[in-house]
């Protein structure tokens, strides 16, 4: 027989007993990751250095190579192999200016690793009890930031701020038809959310089988906020048809233009409407997955200006914060911290007013035999969709400790100076640029451009367009679209195909395209504005040079 060696499989975990030799060897692992990482970053682009050309076959080749190994591969190749997979990966310099695409922070991912290395299963606090209280504390940090009574309110991390509105809605049916768990849901249950919210809620009617025709899309006003007259016209029309209204979201910070739903008057109507046909009022589910960090502000004085932030910058902190400090008005909510929270993906919080109402959503002991529902262990989310789950609470709690109240109101008014100085900046520089979110401060711009160097964006919402005018407009804003696209490698500019819908001559609505410019990364200060902008220029000059072009060709 052949005399086999195999190498020692325990090597591949952290000590048991805490010796020092194990621990030197993770970290020299850890660290090579780290300088890997830095070796590769580029302050004057995008992405991280490296070749990869991810087009072609690029994908197909991948399924064709790809084999597990059959002997153990050293750790130090591994991390080589996996530091290739980062080679001109978008990195968050000051040039990534795409979308709510946010960096991890340091506190954030120390976060995750305390977590990893007990690995607990945040589904039961006796297989997972650093996450129970990790993810007790963060409700009621955040429950007292927004003046949830922390008491009495209740929540779970989850997957994404679209696993919120999904939760909200799981609550909303039970609360309603709570036969529905044993029997489906009833055809009579009605959703409601804007023209402008993510389609978080279109899948989530989906997947619990109320059906997407049941979801009742609102008219938004030009800011992009959900038109509340239209709200109460389509609650009375659904009641009138038979339905119930069981849902409500209310975008508090919508994801192109940031646009704000003004909680406190959907809540006042949607109480109207149901005592007005004896019913419950429907659930309203904030979602604030991107705009509730703005809460932090909530009890900055702006008067005397602690922070010392520029008068303009603290007006318009003032501004979008009179539209979130209603968030307690909402039956649950959403933080995602993942992008404003400063954490790694998936660390997002479901916060809800009543914690009472997860109740109706718990599993029977009977259904559950391996955990909860013992003498010991006193905290078991048998509620949340999810089994096991990542204690990313633990993670959230580390950048909360880390920022503090002031850390985020610092970031958050460093993301809105800067965006301020790149709107006066596009002002001044390319004038052909129209501004299509101007009423929404914040940290996003959304612009478009016109075939003939004019502004139409006032035309354009108040449906004295053609569709063809529109259509011409937004595919002339699409050009754009892909010159910017080609170049994200220098500066990485978003875009959106949805921004408003707008009525149209033609009696339709048709949807708005926008250039976006997203300023989410810590490095972006204003100093490095008008580089950004001048960049800018040069593409839109080319598309019109493209276009004059085309037309003296047509012409011909
Ligand atoms: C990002 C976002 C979502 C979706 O959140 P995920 O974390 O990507 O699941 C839902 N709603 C709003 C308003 C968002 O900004």
């Amino acid at each position: 027989m052949k005399e086999r060696r195999l190498p020692n499989i325990q090597k591949l975990f952290p000590s048991e007993d805490g010796n020092p030799q194990s621990r030197q060897m993770m970290m020299r692992f850890i660290e090579q990751i780290l300088t890997g990482v830095d070796v590769l970053k580029n302050p004057d682009g995008v992405n991280l250095k490296g070749e990869k050309n991810r087009t072609g076959n690029f994908y197909n080749n991948l399924i064709q190579n790809s084999e597990i190994p059959t002997a153990s591969i050293p750790l130090e190749e591994v991390n080589t192999e996996l530091l290739k997979l980062l080679h001109d990966h978008p990195y968050h310099t000051k040039y990534f200016l795409t979308n709510i695409l946010p960096m991890a922070s340091i506190p954030g991912i120390l976060g995750m690793i305390a977590a990893f290395m007990v690995n607990g299963n945040n589904l039961w606090d006796v297989y997972g009890p650093a996450g129970a209280e990790a993810e007790v504390r963060v409700i009621s940090m955040m429950s007292k930031l927004i003046g949830y009574d922390p008491m009495k309110s209740g929540g779970y991390t989850t997957w994404g701020g679209q696993g919120a509105v999904f939760s909200g809605l799981r609550i909303a049916i039970a609360k309603f038809a709570p036969e529905a768990l044993q029997k489906g849901v009833p055809g009579n249950l009605y959703a409601f959310c804007s023209d402008a919210a993510h389609y978080s809620l279109f899948k989530s009617v989906e997947a619990t089988g109320i059906g997407s025709d049941k979801l009742i899309r609102v008219r938004t006003k030009s800011d992009s906020s959900m038109d509340v007259g239209d709200l109460k016209i389509k609650m009375e029309e659904v009641i009138a048809r038979g339905g119930i209204p069981i849902y409500i979201v209310a975008t508090t910070g919508t994801t192109d233009a940031m646009g704000i739903d003004d909680l406190e008057q959907i809540y006042t109507i949607s109480n109207q409407v149901a005592a007005q046909f004896g019913l419950p009022r429907a659930h309203i589910h904030a979602d604030s997955a991107l705009g509730g960090f703005f809460a932090f502000f909530q009890d900055y004085d702006f008067f005397s200006n602690p922070l010392g932030f520029k008068d303009e910058v603290a007006e318009a902190l003032r501004a979008i914060h009179s539209r979130m400090r209603h968030l307690h008005l909402a039956d649950s909510l959403c933080f995602d911290f993942q992008k404003l929270g400063q954490t790694p993906y998936l660390t997002s919080l479901f916060l809800l007013k009543e914690a009472a109402d997860l109740k109706l959503m718990d599993l029977h002991p009977d259904e559950t035999p391996y955990v909860g529902h013992r003498g010991y262990g006193q905290y078991h989310t048998g509620y949340t969709l999810e089994c096991s789950r990542m204690a990313s609470s633990i993670s959230i709690y580390s950048a909360l400790l880390a920022f503090g109240v002031q850390g985020y109101q610092q970031l958050l008014a460093q993301f809105v100076e800067v965006n301020l100085a790149f709107r006066e900046a596009l002002r001044s520089e390319i004038p052909q640029a129209e501004i299509v979110n101007e009423d929404n401060p914040g940290i996003i711009t959304l612009f478009r451009i016109y075939p003939d160097g004019s502004h139409r964006f006032q035309e354009e919402i108040s449906g004295s367009c053609t569709y063809k005018e529109i259509e011409r407009n937004n595919k002339f804003n699409e050009v754009l679209f892909e010159m910017l696209g080609n170049q994200r490698d220098r500066i990485f500019f978003g875009d959106t195909k949805k921004h408003l819908l707008v009525p149209t001559k033609d009696e339709s609505y048709t949807p708005l395209y926008a250039n976006k410019v997203f300023i989410i990364s810590p490095y972006t200060q204003v100093e490095h504005v008008p580089e950004i902008v001048e960049h800018l220029k040069s593409i839109v000059t080319q598309v019109y040079e493209k276009y004059a072009e085309a037309s003296t060709i047509s012409r011909r």
